[in-house]
């Protein structure tokens, strides 16, 4: 007879990892999402044959956790190309990073971009991010990522302005560089030392590996919880109960501290927009993130998706990506339209055969992880007997994050029910 499962409540990257791990373990698991598929904020749409990702986001080759745990070769990886280009002054130049292209040294180098002294800078921080161990870049004392670049790194604000201001927002969600510093060395030293990559079959591609060994019966979707009775049941919206041998929260923050009732404390959430075009021709070429560098008009950043996996589009068409940064934003009543007239400043009227394919508006998109936010971090994944809770918010905003955190917490469940024998 089969014994009670553990409940791992969400499916998204940290409940998936988790569960795996307790079936790798011979621990009977169920997991309930409220979503009709696995994935979290990780999801694909297929329309009209073109693959949307629920948000531009991207797999860091370098992550540690996701390296460790997941088949890159059989997620089928395209890489961008390093570094990006930068929309600044009615014009793009490029910025890449010469030790991965060594023949866009000359380029980068007088790209008009920041000042000589702040490329000896830029390499000073890119030889210490890579050649220090993680642990030491988040050792270091905490500021504000902005404090770091300007008064540790001592860059220019031109350099800080329209590369690492737009770069960053892009991945911290949030224009005013307030995030960690520690969170930024340990990002910019992933993004040195690997690729940004799109699985050839989106990025749901990730979390449908993660579930893949999960049969049927161990996965219901479309299963909202209702609440925790005690630490061995679980009732669902439907007003079904379920029994258990423990629990694993795998929800994002805020659903954490409604199931608990406020002893999961939640962070506050970045929120992010992102508009997909349908275009008869790519504007560029070349498999590259596109800043602005203005930091003017609602676009942060954007590619042409399908220029770095061909994939994601049906032949003879492009796939365009624009992402916009913020709450305030994405509320604005006529983003669309203002979106649409930037990028007819960037790409002139070529833009006017793009054809608006989706519109996503994500207001819990990352947790916001602020200077010193580690501080606030229990680094437990045991709430008490029989409860346990992972998520991005309980580690790093990231795929990494998310993916040691649903590690952590099934090591400590594993711990229990070993202890419990
Ligand atoms: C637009 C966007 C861009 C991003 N870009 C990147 C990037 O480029 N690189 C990177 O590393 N990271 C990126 N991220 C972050 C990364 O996707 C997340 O950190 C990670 O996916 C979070 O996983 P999670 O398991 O912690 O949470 P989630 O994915 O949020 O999973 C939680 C799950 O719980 C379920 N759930 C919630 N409440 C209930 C309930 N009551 N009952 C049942 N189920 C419930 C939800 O349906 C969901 O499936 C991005 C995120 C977004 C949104």
């Amino acid at each position: 007879m089969k014994s009670k499962p553990v409940i791992v409540i969400g499916a998204g990257l940290s409940g998936l990892c988790c569960a795996r791990l307790l079936l790798q373990h011979n621990i009977d698991v169920l997991v309930l999402d409220a979503q009709d598929d696995v994935g979290g904020r990780v999801r694909t749409d297929h329309v009209d044959g073109f693959l949307l990702d629920r948000g531009f986001q991207v797999l860091q080759t370098a992550y540690p956790e996701a390296n460790a745990q997941l088949d890159y070769d059989s997620l089928r990886l395209h890489s961008f190309d390093p570094g990006a280009l930068i929309r600044t002054q009615g014009r793009m130049v490029e910025m890449s990073d010469p030790w991965r292209k060594p023949s866009k040294l000359l380029s980068t180098a007088f790209n008009g971009i920041g000042t000589f002294r702040d490329r000896l800078k830029l390499a000073k921080l890119r030889w210490y991010v890579t050649h220090a161990s993680a642990d030491a870049l988040w050792r270091e004392p905490e500021s504000t990522t902005h404090e770091y670049l300007r008064r540790t790194c001592g860059l220019s604000n031109d350099i800080i302005n329209r590369f690492f201001r737009p770069w960053f927002s892009g991945v911290f969600l949030e224009k005013d560089l307030s995030t960690s510093s520690g969170f930024f060395r340990f990002l910019f030293r992933i993004f040195a030392m690997g690729d940004a990559s799109l699985p050839e079959q989106g990025m749901s591609a990730i979390p449908r590996q993660l579930a893949a060994e999960l049969t049927p019966d161990m996965l219901r979707l479309s299963t909202p919880v209702d609440s925790l009775v005690d630490r061995h049941h679980v009732r669902l919206r439907n007003g079904e109960s379920i029994d258990c041998r423990a629990i694993v929260l795998a929800v994002e923050g805020r659903e954490a501290s409604r199931l608990t009732s406020g002893t999961i404390h939640s962070p506050e959430f970045r929120a992010t927009t992102c508009f997909y075009f349908a275009a008869p021709q790519a504007p560029f070429g070349e498999p590259l993130l596109v800043l602005n560098g203005d930091n003017e008009g609602p676009v942060n950043n954007l590619c042409v998706v399908s220029n770095v996996a061909k994939s994601y589009a049906p032949a003879g068409q492009a796939l365009i990506s624009a992402s916009v940064v913020g709450k305030e934003l994405m509320d604005s009543s006529d983003l669309s339209n203002t979106v649409r007239q930037q990028l007819r400043q960037w790409f002139g009227s070529q833009v006017d055969a793009w054809s608006l394919l989706r519109r996503y508006d994500i207001p819990i998109a990352l947790p916001a992880q602020p200077a010193g936010f580690r501080d606030s971090l229990s680094g437990q994944s045991r709430l008490g007997d029989g409860l346990y809770y992972c998520g991005d918010y309980c580690e790093t905003a990231s795929i990494q994050g998310a993916m040691v955190s649903g590690r952590k917490a099934a090591e400590s469940v594993i711990a229990d029910l070993a202890s419990q024998r």
